[in-house]
């Protein structure tokens, strides 16, 4: 992108599965990564914005004052997943005046490959998705502001606004809130995972297996996802170990029959993964306890595929409103949480089944709920009335 818009930036591009040596020399483990001038710059997709952002150190205090100064919103979405991009346009609709606040507007999609389960679309993929999302809310009147973090939300006092702190230092208003703020990636906890992620730690298999070609591998998680991700690798990889805490793997049965059909596969069940192990450079192994014995086991490998499930973009919501035990925000049939005016959807709710369509249409039910709300709040009292 860079080097279409500006003529004087030089964009060298590699793909690691054809070219395995340049992978090995620049001790590439997760892709994208992207290196500025022989340094390493960022990794993983970004947009324009993600780089210009990086670039441009003042950007961050300048778009504070910005975004200070906007008037009140009558729905402010936070999140510019699916369900918010739903959200977002459904309100839009209504000819209110809404806007979006996102960290990363597209969301999971961003890091997804392939979708064939958005009914009527047979076959898109992630970016493509996301880029089709971001146009439909550009379609509408809708404030997009993106690259920005949430971290607290103030209720309601007695002029009806709901307060949005975000990292920058602004503060944006709104008569009523949808928080869609999705989920991401559950990590294991455990010494070495922060220190290896991206040098052999990774959590999207469709985007790294490639880079594992021939390589060993344990995928951590017997779930669906897991069991999935395993067999996915056997064909790529030389060599997978399929870690489960629990004493039998919880993916549904035909998963489970065609990993145990594999011959490149070893299952360990009730195996505590404990350790991940490294050069200083990369993974070289990881540590697990055997449950049943109490033994530590340490299996060498060039790779681990973290897949145990996801976690709310909750946390910064604590104490403020109604999260189950999981950090869900708690809602009704109709998207309300447990503060007046405001609503949530999608991946970051009690709502059973994290998926796009499901979002979506979470979303929008939120979207119109809010709509709902605001239609029967009181109309403000006039500041003044004249009376002959
Ligand atoms: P998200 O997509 O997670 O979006 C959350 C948004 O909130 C993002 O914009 C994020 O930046 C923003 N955000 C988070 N925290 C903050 C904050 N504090 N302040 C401001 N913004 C914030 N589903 C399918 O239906 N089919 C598939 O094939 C499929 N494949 C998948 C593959 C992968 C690898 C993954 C990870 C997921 C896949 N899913 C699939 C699941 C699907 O992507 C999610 O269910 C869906 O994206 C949820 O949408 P959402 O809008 O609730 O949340």
């Amino acid at each position: 992108l860079m080097a279409v818009l500006n003529p004087g930036v030089e964009s060298v591009m590699i793909d690691g599965a054809l070219y395995q040596d340049e992978v090995s020399a620049r001790q590439i483990m997760a892709v994208p990564t992207v290196m500025l001038n022989g340094e390493p710059f960022g990794q993983g997709r970004m947009t324009i914005e993600e780089i210009l952002a990086k670039v441009d150190t003042g950007a961050s205090a300048r778009d504070a004052e910005k975004l200070n100064a906007k008037d009140a919103y009558d729905v402010l979405v936070v999140g510019g997943g699916p369900a918010g991009s739903a959200a977002a346009i459904y309100a839009a609709r209504k000819g209110i005046r809404t806007g979006v606040v996102a960290e990363r507007f597209g969301g999971q999609v961003l890091d997804t490959l392939s979708i064939e389960n958005l009914i009527s679309v047979p076959h898109t993929e992630g970016p493509k998705l996301a880029m089709a999302l971001e146009q439909h809310v550009k379609e509408y009147e809708v404030d997009i502001m993106n690259l920005q973090r949430a971290e607290a939300l103030i209720p309601a006092g007695d002029d009806g606004l709901a307060q949005v702190k975000l990292a920058n230092g602004a503060t944006l208003r709104a008569k009523s809130v949808i928080l869609a703020t999705g989920a991401r990636w559950r990590e294991m906890n455990v010494p070495g995972e922060k220190d290896y992620k991206g040098k052999g730690v990774c959590f999207c298999p469709h985007c790294d297996g490639p880079l594992f070609k021939g390589k060993r591998v344990a995928v951590i998680g017997g779930g669906n996802s897991g069991v999935e991700a395993a067999i996915d690798l056997a064909g790529i990889v030389s060599h997978v170990t399929l870690l489960e805490f629990d004493s039998k793997l919880r993916a549904d049965a035909v998963l489970q029959a065609k990993l145990g059909s594999l011959p490149n596969v070893t299952i360990v069940t009730s195996a505590l993964t404990t350790e991940v192990t490294g050069d200083g450079e990369k993974v070289n192994g990881i540590v697990y306890q055997d449950r049943i014995s109490g033994e530590n086991r340490h299996v060498e490998l060039e790779g681990i595929f973290v897949q145990i499930g996801l976690l709310p973009n909750t946390d910064w919501l604590k104490g403020t409103l109604k999260l189950s035990p999981r950090g869900e925000i708690e809602i009704d049939a109709r998207g309300q949480t447990s503060l007046p005016g405001v609503f949530a959807a999608g991946d970051a709710t009690t709502t059973p089944y994290k998926q796009i369509i499901i979002a979506m249409g979470d979303g929008a039910k939120a979207s119109l709920s809010a709509f709902d709300h605001l239609i029967r709040s009181p109309a403000p009292v006039p500041a003044a009335t004249i009376v002959d």
